[in-house]
């Protein structure tokens, strides 16, 4: 079991030198979580570096904060504008400034780095992520989207360099916990809990009508728009099998969804003696992520605590996949492999984000997906085939491959619009 093994060059530093981390998406939601849990242990974490694309704002003031020797921003421009405002106000600021995917690669892959938090979203942290894994590092990784493109890749550059790579996914967390280090061949099955989104209990007939402000609001977590529509849909739920696949070695015809609208149990690992080992605790990603900043040991955390006498009753349900279109062609993707999952990142990224730019309506994202894959399976058939849609070697094939799925799916929004 890939996740598990153990090894010995990616330990953190002894506890009582703080390990350095690097935070890619420090602005963001798993960013912010990220940063609660360092305020609480200055003497286990220093913040080495800090990246953003958006809210620059909160980056200042994160920079003025933890003090990293390191900040990537999204372009030159900005990153000369920080770097003449910080040396200028005083304060004896020694960040450096860099920017770009070149800037987020130098700081996933410092010499000084123990620990890097991908929190960047979508497919944008694939170069970063890698640069991480390649430089032998710890990496804690919730930016599913790399994962789901080049899952082979990341797994045989990390057995090469000893990087370990951290599932931070809530999901994937429960289950990295759950399995403890036991061997792949005692797992019958791993079940992925999905709470099931804002629209679990929406008439179907209503789906026409739903709005992105009714997208966006999550029951149960407090996310990114993209996670939170990919949550709506529950393409999510597909993106995690394919992370799930990847990270544990599992089959994926071994790896199942249920719908748990109490997001109490995080997910389940069956074993093949019949045992059933599950992670529970209330819908925080603080959790998830503390684990991996502790890992292998544990974090003494102030969050509120789950309360078993509060928990009347867990439901567990069955997916409905006419409620949930998206599911069935990213199982799809997953069980075809190649550079299907990749052109599946690739389409949904397009749809989503054009969604959340009120292009297009609700139950068109699961259509175009669905087309999508369908002129995929097209594609193949057809002898002059590009090699990055038959197979993903390189980094490069994964973009190409998630470029193609972009482009099919920019197409048939043209035709809607
Ligand atoms: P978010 O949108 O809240 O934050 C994204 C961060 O990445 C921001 O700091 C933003 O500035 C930066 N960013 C965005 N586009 C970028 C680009 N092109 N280049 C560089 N930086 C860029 O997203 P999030 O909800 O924190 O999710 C981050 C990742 O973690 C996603 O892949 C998501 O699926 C995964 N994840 C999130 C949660 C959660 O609770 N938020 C849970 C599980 C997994
Ligand atoms: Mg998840």
């Amino acid at each position: 079991m890939k996740s598990s093994e153990s090894t010995s060059n990616c330990q953190l530093t002894p506890a009582s030198v703080p390990a350095k981390i690097t935070v890619l998406g420090a602005t963001g939601s798993i960013g912010l979580n990220t940063l609660e849990i360092v305020r609480q242990f200055p003497q286990k974490f220093q913040i080495e570096a800090l990246s953003c694309r958006n809210s620059i704002e909160i980056l200042v003031e994160q920079i003025k904060e933890f003090k990293p020797r390191l900040a990537c921003v999204d372009n030159s421009k900005q990153a000369r504008e920080l770097r003449d405002a910080f040396h200028n106000d005083g304060s004896g600021s020694e960040t450096e400034f860099v920017w770009g995917v070149e800037g987020l690669m130098q700081i996933s892959s410092a010499p000084e780095v123990d620990l890097v938090v991908a929190g960047i979203v979508g497919a944008a942290g694939l170069k970063p992520t890698f640069s991480a894994v390649e430089a032998g590092k710890t990496v804690a990784v919730a930016n599913k989207e790399p994962l789901v493109m080049a899952g082979e890749l990341f797994v045989q550059t990390a057995k090469k360099t000893g990087a370990k790579i951290l599932p931070t996914d809530s999901e994937h967390n429960a289950i990295f916990q759950a399995l403890h280090n036991e061997p792949v061949e005692r797992v019958a099955r791993l079940i992925l809990t999905a709470s099931g989104g804002p629209f679990r209990d929406r008439s179907l007939a209503e789906f026409e009508q739903i709005t992105l402000a009714e997208a966006l609001d999550h029951p149960n977590w407090e996310m990114g728009q993209k996670i939170s529509i990919d949550s709506a849909t529950m393409m999510n739920k597909g993106l995690e099998i394919i992370e799930a696949h990847w990270l544990f070695n599992a089959p994926v015809e071994n790896i199942d969804v249920v719908l748990h609208r109490e997001s109490i149990i995080h997910s389940m690992v069956e074993f093949v003696d019949g045992s059933f080992l599950a992670q529970m605790g209330l819908p925080d990603m603080k959790v998830p992520i503390a684990y991996c900043l502790g890992w292998p040991e544990r974090l003494p955390m102030k969050i509120p605590r789950l309360d078993p006498l509060s928990m009347n009753t867990l439901h567990f349900e069955k997916i409905d996949p006419q409620r949930y279109p998206c599911l069935n062609p990213a199982i799809e993707a997953a069980k075809q492999g190649g550079a299907a999952p990749a052109v599946l990142n690739g389409a949904n990224e397009t749809v989503v984000s054009a969604f959340l730019s009120e292009e297009i309506r609700f139950v068109e994202i699961a259509k175009i997906i669905t087309a999508v894959m369908q002129s995929l399976k097209e594609a193949t058939m057809q002898a002059d085939l590009p090699d990055y849609l038959r197979e993903i070697c390189t980094l490069e094939d994964a973009e190409q491959a998630d470029q193609w799925g972009q482009e099919q799916a920019g197409n048939m929004l043209e035709q809607i619009n």
